[in-house]
């Protein structure tokens, strides 16, 4: 089928919701992947900041499809060895102290659970989040993320938020002093992603631990971007010197098969009871397979410290020709002076899948770990013609 049949047909069936680049994708390896009339892509967006192996990792396929010959399915009315498996392999990469997990199916569903753990945690109700901040559509999600046309439609039906503006910790004192036993919960994205690529001093991150603590807050970080080793340390958190209370994963967790995680404090897991949270499908073994080939390929092959060479290598190679470079490791802000849209057009011309942001002079960039040196040399050639022709 070719490319304009394929959008005929989906636009024919599909209600409207999705901006879609007018590509169709038909296959994928590693970096590259290919569109129905031939083109290769490199891919620097990942299908938003999820492929962190890039495309079809070997392991990960041959693990789905020999489990998808075994058991496809069973709900966690009973055990199973591959959830056994991809749990121990995540409680090893989590930071200490924080090896229970809550398996589900997306990045808002984790939001979702962890917003309702610390409430029931704390019985509290009030939940703090951050100006510009993005946390997923579904309505205890979007409840806790800021932009407005995202939320508006919905107020009146969403749990009660308060807004700080990121990175002021005297805001949240302020709030917290003001109120000191009610909230439950602090959400944030440690780098926002979605607004732009901001991220705040690190001492800031310590800062909100050191306030949660004060008053008997959770900290919640929403790592559905910057989790998975993609900023170079399975939790972002490893490069402040901090623990959150709860971590939010999805996005590279299944490495394109999709899949949520909370991964939750001892002190939070213990009071945890049957039936405070559940899902049909969360902990499928499919999902759970490609879960656990996903990390051990990360922990085997030492991927996570490739992310710093990836980003070094990228600011060597563009960093002179735009305004800045926000991020860190495989989630990248690239600041240019214009607006972005014209060049990520470019660059697609050029053969390189990029995405834009919140902010409309930011292409934000999510290399898979698995980035060779020389297929950075090819985005940054791409890059250097996009911009002086777009
Ligand atoms: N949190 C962050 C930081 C995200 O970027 C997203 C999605 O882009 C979500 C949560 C929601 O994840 P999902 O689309 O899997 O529900």
């Amino acid at each position: 089928m070719t490319t304009a049949e394929t959008i005929r047909r989906e636009d024919a069936f599909q209600i409207p919701t999705y901006n879609k680049y007018p590509i169709s994708l038909e296959r994928g390896e590693g970096s590259y992947v290919w569109d129905a009339d031939g083109h290769r892509y490199l891919d620097f967006y990942g299908g938003h900041c999820v492929t962190i192996l890039g495309h079809c990792p070997p392991a990960v396929v041959e693990a789905v499809q020999r489990q998808t010959g075994q058991l496809m399915f069973y709900s966690n009315v009973v055990y199973s060895s591959v959830r056994a498996a991809a749990a121990e392999r995540l409680a090893e990469l989590a930071p200490e102290g924080m090896g229970h997990a809550f398996f589900c199916n997306s990045g808002a569903e984790a939001n979702e659970t962890a917003l309702k753990m610390a409430r029931t945690h704390t019985k509290r109700r009030v939940i703090v989040s951050m100006e510009h901040g993005f946390h997923g559509r579904t309505l205890g999600s979007l409840a806790v993320t800021a932009e407005e046309k995202y939320r508006m439609p919905y107020e009146g039906v969403l749990p009660e938020t308060w807004w700080v503006p990121f990175g002021d910790l005297d805001a949240l004192s302020a709030m917290l002093a003001d109120h000191p036993d009610a909230v439950a919960g602090v959400i944030l994205e440690p780098i926002q992603s979605m607004a732009g690529i901001f991220e705040a001093e690190e001492a800031y991150y310590r800062g909100l631990r050191a306030l949660c603590d004060q008053y008997g807050v959770m900290l919640i970080f929403d790592e559905v971007q910057t989790g998975v080793g993609r900023t170079g340390t399975f939790s972002i958190s490893a490069h402040y010197g901090m623990k959150p209370d709860m971590i939010t994963l999805a996005k590279s967790l299944g490495a394109g098969v999709p899949v949520g995680a909370v991964l939750l404090s001892d002190a939070i897991s213990e009071g945890v009871k049957a039936g405070d949270q559940g899902t049909t499908f969360g902990g499928g073994m499919l999902a759970m397979a490609a879960v656990e080939a996903n990390l051990a390929t990360i922990n085997q092959d030492q991927l996570m410290a490739r992310a710093p060479e990836i980003e070094a290598r990228i600011r060597a190679g563009i960093g002179p020709l735009v305004s800045a470079i926000r991020g860190r490791g495989c989630l990248l802000g690239i600041v240019l002076d214009r607006p972005a849209a014209p060049v990520i057009k470019a660059l697609r011309e050029r053969g390189v899948l990029s995405g834009g942001a919140g902010d409309p002079h930011v292409i934000r960039i999510m290399p898979a770990l698995t980035t060779r040196d020389e297929e950075i040399d090819v985005f940054v050639q791409a890059f250097e013609e996009a911009i002086a022709n777009a």
